[in-house]
């Protein structure tokens, strides 16, 4: 006996016009149970009279269904599916009990069903009309798509739920009433249906069944009726073209999914586990894969999973629709033999095939004559897929976006101008085909598929060479799947510490949780309107906060920008316009990016300048203190005061850039005293002072600019990086008389100041000051120093240096002790092997033999330790200590 957590959903009257009632003649049908052939239920047995009754509630409902809000139709529709979730199981035992298929895969159907009242809940607010060419000028063309009315659904046996789901949830979306006539072997599901569609508030009419023996009486009513004025139905072929003739004489709009034999070809370079799989959903759905040939031993009503060998194409089985788990094989030798198999037979709604080679994909799924193709893949059941057949499988789409169209015409022309003769013909669609494609894993060259393919990194490494140019060089051959705080995973899973935050901007960590939640805020509101366009506060906010938070008393201003490189060459634009000077004095061993005025200030030719001049003109440099190579302040100094003398007038010079920390050239730190007498030279001559903090800046150096640690105040500081905890944004703050220089339209960017990357900014100096992430900086430095000194202690002169201001620390790797010997391969090596430990580090330096360590300043102490005791590790490996 079926017991049920909700006894009313199983009813044994029938459901016509809001009321539940038996038949007029009191007829019953039987429902059996096909395992054991017990009665299930005896079922109220409509006859043609209560098919007139349901075409009069259903076209009584329709007006004010119709009329309701899509919104409307969707809450109710949202509130059934949710209904449907919760009696899952209920509706589960239902559906096996008459349907006969294991409970497993009922409740698979009951999901399935749900899907289609959820999907068609979202689309029926998703109608669109279309506005036409204005064929006169006082002529506008709108089409309106409405409902069609009143619509029958005949569904078959095998489906129970999901079947009926499908259609009726497509049609009440699209605001048309609905007579369902249910198989009647398998009526129960439906009238459960029923029961919950009632509590959710479905109004009387909308919803009506018939469950009937009379199949003919009452599909008779249902045809001959004018008002019903479309059809749904999935069945044999042969009824299908009996309800086409009979729906000639009232012209009924129709969809007909009839019969298949779906092919499943596997070609000889398939991946015979996928086609494995593949063939176990499409073709043994509903049982285990046992090779039988006859009635289960369980009850007659089954039938073993079958697989028939020597089949040839002129087989009966071979061609004609085949209602079990039996599988007929047959050879092909060609692919166009594989093809003219599959296509020989009336019907084309599935088929499936399994291939590597792209070109062989292309040309099969276009030449087979199948609504729906499966390639490397058995799945084809999704709401989002369009359903339906070609040739003698019928036509119609059901399920995806094109499902609601069956139960909508574009009819209305509108013109609200002036009323004119209608121009508007119903519109001939073309049947949408459906491929579902899943490439297998040899296809990647050509797929977009990303880490859900699990390539190696080893073999994203190869696409990534074939795919982009070897100028953007890399450090690492880790490809990241996901990041969080100072670890990070790459697409095989390992975990790895992170001592470079991508280079100094997530000073904050991957993926803050008060950075993700201020982005994730912003993405609702909106992500783009260009700040010159429709300016928004966040960008005014922000600005307003760097001007205070900027070293020094002056009245200062702010832009945003988007890359460092940019911040730089508006840092040179604003100092030229504010001082009507053109030259620019720079340093050796500098980096400021790479684009030209980048490119011509950076202090180091090989690689960042080699092939790429000429380079703007008047850019001069002057040699950074070095203490470690022996290259002291006055050297520096009077470099710049013999500059002055022979190459260029001082008088000429609108501004000296200096990063307080140079962070590619090798973490050297620029002594204060460097700082002080350059804020007092470009006093006396007028120059502007630029600070470059675009990786010194946020916290990084243990304040929140490196020049406070000097206590000087720049003119105009670059910033980037670290400023946005890893969403791109770069800013010029100066004084305020200065950066007003330029005129209207002389500085901004499409994306300069981007709305998603100043809400992170926001929250980043918001975590800054929180987790007081300047003093963090002080803490991990003194660790590392710490750590550092022991591991050089017991280099034998490998590490040659350290030094670092805050987080922002380097070692030097030289031979023997020697600051004239740098040792190159070393530290490429330690990065290299490091990788190996799970431990992510990059080198830098003019010499290219200094390490720098970068590591997030919400890291903990536990994992920087984690992570120096790696590095320790990797020395050991590679012998240096
Ligand atoms: N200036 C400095 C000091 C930098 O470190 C960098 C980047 N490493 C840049 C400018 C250029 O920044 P971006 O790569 O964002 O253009």
């Amino acid at each position: 006996m079926l017991t049920l957590a909700k006894e009313g959903l199983l009813t044994t009257l029938g459901y016509v016009g809001g009321h539940w009632r038996p038949a007029a003649d009191g007829a019953t049908l039987y429902v059996v149970n096909p395992a054991d052939g017990g009665v299930v239920a005896r079922v109220a047995d409509y006859g043609a009279d209560e098919a007139a009754d349901a075409i009069a509630a259903a076209e009584a409902a329709l007006p004010a269904w119709r009329a309701a809000l899509p919104k409307e139709r969707s809450d109710l529709l949202r509130r059934w599916h949710d209904l449907v979730l919760q009696h899952q199981e209920d509706l589960a035992r239902i559906l096996t009990a008459e349907q006969g298929k294991p409970l497993a895969e009922a409740r698979g159907e009951i999901l399935y069903g749900t899907s289609f009242i959820e999907w068609f809940a979202e689309e029926g607010k998703r109608i669109y009309g279309d506005t036409m060419t204005v064929l006169g000028r006082d002529k506008r063309i709108l089409v309106v798509k409405q409902p069609v009315g009143v619509v029958a659904a005949v569904t078959p046996w095998n489906f129970p739920n999901a079947m009926i789901t499908r259609k009726i949830a497509a049609a009440l979306a699209a605001g048309c009433t609905v007579i369902v006539k249910p198989s009647e072997e398998t009526p129960l599901s439906v009238l459960a249906l029923m029961v919950l569609a009632e509590e959710a508030g479905m109004p009387a009419g909308v919803l009506n069944v018939l469950a009937t023996t009379k199949a003919a009486a009452v599909g008779g009513r249902l045809m001959a009726s004018s008002a019903v004025r479309k059809v749904s139905f999935a069945g044999s072929t042969a009824v299908g073209k009996q309800l086409m003739r009979q729906s000639a004489a009232t012209l009924k709009k129709l969809s007909l999914e009839l019969g298949g034999n779906a092919p499943l070809i596997v070609f000889d370079a398939a991946d015979i586990d996928v086609a494995v799989a593949g063939l176990l959903v499409a073709k043994f759905r509903n049982a285990r894969a046992l090779l039988g040939g006859g009635p289960a031993a369980r009850a007659v009503h089954f039938f073993q999973p079958t697989v028939l060998a020597d089949v040839s194409p002129a087989m009966d089985i071979a061609r004609s629709e085949v209602f079990g788990p039996v599988a007929p094989v047959m050879r092909f030798e060609t692919e166009a033999q594989a093809i003219r198999l599959a296509n020989d037979t009336p019907y084309g709604l599935a088929a499936y095939f399994y291939a590597r080679d792209l070109g062989r994909v292309i040309r099969v799924y276009e030449a087979l004559e199948y609504g729906m193709v499966g390639v490397n893949d058995g799945a084809i059941s999704s709401e989002i897929i369009p359903f339906g057949g070609m040739k003698e499988s019928g036509f119609g789409r059901e399920r995806s976006k094109y499902g609601i169209d069956e139960y909508l015409s574009p009819t209305q022309e509108r013109q609200p101008s002036r009323l004119q003769s209608p121009l508007v013909n119903r519109s001939k669609r073309m049947s949408p085909h459906s491929f579902v494609i899943r490439s297998t894993k040899f296809i990647p060259p050509v797929s977009n598929v990303r880490s859900n393919m699990s390539l190696t990194n080893q073999e994203w490494a190869e696409r990534r060479m074939a795919a982009i140019p070897r100028g953007v060089s890399q450090t690492s051959q880790i490809y990241t799947a996901r990041a969080q705080n100072a670890e990070l995973w790459d697409v095989e899973g390992r975990r790895y510490i992170d001592f470079a935050a991508g280079i100094a901007v997530v000073n904050t960590g991957h993926n803050h949780p008060r950075v993700k939640a201020a982005v994730q805020a912003q993405l609702d509101r909106f992500s783009h309107t260009c700040f010159q366009v429709a300016p928004y506060e966040d960008y005014v906010v922000l600005a307003e906060r760097l001007n205070r938070l900027a070293p020094g008393d002056a009245p200062k201003k702010t832009i945003f920008l988007t890359t460092g490189a940019e911040a730089v060459e508006n840092a040179v634009k604003i100092a030229r316009a504010a001082t009507g000077r053109s030259a620019v004095i720079a340093f050796s061993g500098a980096f400021h990016g790479r684009t030209f005025m980048g490119m011509a200030l950076t202090g180091k030719v090989a690689p960042y300048k080699a092939g790429f001049g000429p380079m703007p003109g008047e850019v001069f440099h002057v040699p950074f203190p070095n203490a470690y190579e022996g290259v002291d302040l006055e050297t520096s100094l009077s470099a710049l005061d013999m500059l002055f003398r022979s190459d260029v007038d001082p008088a000429r010079v609108a501004a000296i850039i200096i990063e307080p920390v140079q962070g590619e050239g090798g973490f050297n730190i620029a002594p204060t005293p460097l700082l002080k007498r350059l804020r007092q030279i470009c006093d006396t001559h007028g120059i502007l002072l630029i600070a470059d903090e675009i990786q010194t800046g946020f916290a990084r150096t243990g304040r929140l600019f490196a020049c406070d640690h000097a206590g000087i105040e720049p003119d105009l500081i670059a910033m980037a990086k670290g400023i946005a905890g890893g969403f791109p944004l770069s800013a010029v703050t100066g004084k305020a008389a200065i950066m007003d220089a330029p005129s209207p339209g002389g500085l901004g960017g499409t994306y300069a100041g981007s709305p998603i990357a100043c809400a992170a900014a926001l929250a980043v100096l918001d975590v800054i000051q929180d987790e007081n992430l300047a003093d963090r900086a002080l803490a991990i430095g003194d660790l590392f120093h710490h750590q550092l000194g022991r591991l050089a202690a017991a280099s034998n002169g490998a590490i040659g240096d350290i030094r670092g201001l805050g987080a922002m620390v380097a070692i030097e790797l030289v031979k023997n002790g020697d600051p004239g010997w740098p040792d190159a391969e070393l530290t490429k090596a330690i990065v290299a092997k490091a990788q190996e430990h799970g431990l992510i580090l990059l080198a830098c330096g003019t010499r290219s033999n200094v390490i720098r360590f970068l590591p997030p300043l919400t890291a903990s102490d536990g994992l920087v330790l984690e992570g120096l005791n790696l590095l320790e590790a990797t020395l050991a490996d590679l012998d240096v200590i």
